[in-house]
C-alpha cells in the first residue's frame, strides 16, 4: 500500500462490520484490540488473510491506553542483561518510528545522576554506550554524558546537593491508543473486519480443536443473544485477560500472567515544568518518567501486584502519595499536591509469572501459548514490540495454515493511517503549514502540534469537517469528533474524549467545558436520542472526576 492510501485508512462503521461479521468465515480471528491484537490483525491482513478482531470494550481500552506511552528500548533490560531483548526492541524503536513518525517521535531522555542513585557516573556512561551500540543509534542521537553543573543546567528543579552528573539519549514517544487505532485502521485498508464493544464469551469446538468463538454484541442491550464467528486459527490477544480465555479454553494450565498495575499522575505543564522527557530515580530505588506533552507533564509510574478486578482499576490515594513524594523529595521547589493534580490513568501489565520475582524484575519478553484445542495465546511483552510480536505468531499461524511464501509480507514497509511523511523533518515542515492553515480557518494555532503529531496528514481531512460556528476550541474539538465518528469507530463521546484525542489525560479541564457542547455535537452527529446523551453526559462527568477526585472511586 502506498503512502497515501494510508492517509485515508479507516474502520467501517460498526455496524457494517457487524454485518460483514455474522455474514463472513475467516482464516484468523483476534481477540483483544489493543495493541498486540491490532498488530497481529495488520500482519495477517497484509499476508491476504481473511482476518476479523472483535473487542469488548473500546479499541485499546485496556493497558494499551495506559503505558508511559513511550516506544523505548528498555534500559532497564539492561540491569537484568536481557541483552538480546535490549537488541531487538532496540532496533524495533526506529522501525515503528518510521511507519509513523508523526506519532512515533524522536525524544531526548534526560538521565540525572544522584548521589545514593541506582547508577553512577561511569556504568551510566558504559550502560548507555551498550544501549546506543544494541540499538545500532548513530551520530548526534548517541549518548552525551553531562558533568554536574550540565546536569543541573538541563534540569534546574532538581534537587543541586543530590546531582553528580547526568546523560542524555535517545528515546522515541507515541500516544498508544492513537498508535493501536491507526493499526487497526491500516489493517482495514488491507481487509481485516473489526468490531469494537463485542466479546468473546466462548469458543467453538470441533474434534476437541478451536474453530472460532461466540461473541456479544456488548451495546445490543441487556439479553441479546450471543452470535457465532467462524475461523480457522483463534489468536487470544486478550493482555490482562489472557488467562481468562485461556481458563474458557479449559487450558489454564502451566504458566500464568502476572498482573502488576502502573499509575500515572499528570499535572499543568507550569506546575512541573520539566524541560525534557525526564527518567530518575524515586527515593525507593524504582525509576520513574516525567514527560511533558501540549500543556501537561505527566509521570510515573508504580508498579504493584495487582489482583482485583481487570474491569475497574483505579488511582487508590496511597498510590497518588507515593508517586508526589518521590517527585517531590526530588524536585523540592515544587511541593506538588494531590489537589493539583489534572489527570491520572491506571494500567495492568500483563506479565508472566516468575517463580520469586517482584514486579520489577520480571522480564517483559512476550510469550506464545499453544493450547491443545489449538488456540493459540501471546502475552508479556510491550508496546515497543508490537509489531514483531504480530509477526512471531503470524509466522506461527502461516506454518499451521501451511501458507506459501507468496503470503510473507513485510510490515516494516507498510506505512500506517496518518503517515504522508519522508522523515522527522517533513513532519515539522507540516506542523508549520498546519499552523498557517489553522489561522485561516481561525483556529488556535497553538494546536498545531498536538494536530500533527496525534493525526499526522489526516489534520487536513479534519479541517475539512470543522463546523463554522461556535468558538474556536470547541470548533475544532467538533471537526475531530466528526472524524472519529466518520473513520475511527467511535461508539461513545468517551471514546473520543479518552482513546482519540487523549483530551481526558492532557487537556481534562478545558475537555469538562466543552462537554455539554460536545455532547450535543455528538448526539447530532451520531444520531442520539436525547435521553441516551443525558446519560452518557452524566457517565462522562463522572469518569472525568474519578480521573483527579481519589476518593470519587465508584462501589
Ligand atoms: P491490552 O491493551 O490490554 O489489550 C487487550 C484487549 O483485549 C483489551 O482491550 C480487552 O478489552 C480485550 N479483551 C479482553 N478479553 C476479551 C474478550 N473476551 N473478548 C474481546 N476482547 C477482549 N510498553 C512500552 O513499550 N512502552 C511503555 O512506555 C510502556 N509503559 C507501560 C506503563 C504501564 C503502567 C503499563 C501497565 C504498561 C506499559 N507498557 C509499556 C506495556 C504495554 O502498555 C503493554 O505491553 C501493551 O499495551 C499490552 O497490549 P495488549 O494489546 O497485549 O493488551
Amino acid at each position: 500500500m502506498d503512502y497515501t492510501a494510508a492517509e485515508r485508512a479507516a474502520l467501517p462503521r460498526r455496524e457494517q462490520a457487524l454485518a460483514r461479521l455474522r455474514a463472513e468465515t475467516f482464516d484468523v480471528l483476534v481477540i483483544g484490540g489493543g495493541i498486540t491484537g491490532a498488530g497481529i490483525a495488520l500482519d495477517a491482513a497484509s499476508r491476504g488473510l481473511r482476518v476479523a478482531l472483535v473487542e469488548k470494550g473500546d479499541y485499546a481500552s485496556g493497558t494499551s491506553s495506559k503505558s508511559t506511552k513511550l516506544i523505548h528500548g528498555g534500559l532497564r533490560y539492561l540491569k537484568q542483561l536481557d541483552v538480546a531483548l535490549v537488541r531487538e526492541v532496540g532496533q524495533e524503536r526506529a522501525a515503528v518510528h518510521r511507519l509513523a513518525p508523526h506519532l512515533v517521535q524522536p525524544e531526548k531522555m534526560f538521565i540525572p545522576i544522584l548521589e545514593n542513585g541506582q547508577m553512577g557516573y561511569w556504568t551510566t556512561n558504559v550502560a548507555l554506550l551498550v544501549y546506543d551500540a544494541l540499538a545500532g543509534v548513530k551520530g548526534a542521537d548517541r549518548r552525551r554524558m553531562l558533568d554536574r553543573e550540565e546536569a543541573l543546567a538541563a534540569e534546574p528543579m532538581l534537587r543541586a546537593d543530590w546531582v553528580e552528573g547526568g546523560a542524555i539519549y535517545a528515546e522515541y514517544r507515541t500516544d498508544d491508543a492513537r498508535l493501536t487505532i491507526e493499526n487497526l485502521k491500516t489493517a482495514a485498508a488491507y481487509g481485516a473486519v473489526c468490531a469494537n464493544y463485542v466479546e468473546a464469551t466462548g469458543l467453538i469446538k470441533e474434534g476437541g480443536k478451536v474453530c472460532g468463538v461466540e461473541v456479544v454484541d456488548a451495546l445490543a442491550g441487556d439479553g441479546a443473544a450471543p452470535f457465532e464467528l467462524r475461523a480457522a486459527v483463534t489468536v487470544n490477544a486478550a493482555g490482562p485477560w489472557v488467562d481468562a480465555v485461556r481458563e474458557i479454553d479449559g487450558s489454564l494450565r502451566g504458566k500464568k500472567l502476572f498482573h502488576a498495575k502502573g499509575v500515572h499522575l499528570v499535572v499543568p505543564r507550569e506546575r512541573f515544568p520539566v524541560r525534557q522527557s525526564i527518567y530518575f530515580d524515586l527515593p525507593d530505588g524504582r525509576m520513574c518518567f516525567a514527560i511533558p506533552r501540549d500543556r501537561a507533564t505527566y509521570f510515573g509510574t508504580t508498579d504493584t501486584p495487582y489482583e482485583e478486578h481487570l474491569d475497574s482499576v483505579h488511582v487508590t490515594p496511597a498510590d497518588v502519595d507515593y508517586l508526589l513524594d518521590g517527585v517531590n523529595r526530588i524536585f523540592p521547589e515544587l511541593e506538588l499536591r494531590p489537589d493539583e493534580i489534572e489527570s491520572s490513568w491506571a494500567g495492568i501489565r500483563p506479565l508472566i509469572h516468575e517463580e520469586g520475582k517482584s514486579a520489577s524484575e520480571i522480564s517483559r519478553r512476550d510469550e506464545i501459548f499453544e493450547s491443545e484445542s489449538g488456540l493459540l495465546s501471546i502475552a508479556g511483552g510491550k508496546l515497543t514490540g508490537y509489531r514483531k510480536m504480530a509477526e512471531r505468531i503470524m509466522d506461527r499461524v502461516a506454518e499451521r495454515l501451511d501458507l506459501d511464501a507468496a503470503t510473507d509480507t513485510d510490515t516494516t514497509q507498510i506505512a500506517l493511517a496518518g503517515n504522508g511523511f519522508a522523515d522527522t523533518r517533513d513532519v515539522d515542515d507540516f506542523r508549520e503549514e498546519v499552523g498557517l492553515l489553522l489561522a485561516e480557518y481561525d483556529l488556535p494555532q497553538a494546536r498545531a502540534g498536538y494536530l500533527v503529531h496525534v493525526y499526522g496528514k489526516q489534520v487536513l481531512d479534519i479541517l475539512r469537517l470543522v463546523p463554522p460556528e461556535g468558538s474556536p476550541e470547541l470548533r475544532l474539538a467538533v471537526g475531530e469528533l466528526a472524524f472519529a465518528i466518520e473513520r475511527e469507530q467511535v461508539a461513545t463521546l468517551e471514546d473520543w474524549a479518552v482513546r482519540r484525542s487523549g483530551r481526558l489525560y492532557f487537556d481534562r479541564a478545558a475537555l469538562d467545558e466543552l462537554l455539554p457542547a460536545l455532547s450535543l455535537a455528538y448526539a447530532e452527529l451520531a444520531g442520539e436520542s436525547e435521553a441516551a446523551r443525558e446519560g452518557e453526559l452524566s457517565d462522562l462527568r463522572a469518569l472525568s472526576r474519578r480521573h483527579y477526585d481519589f476518593g470519587a472511586v465508584p462501589a
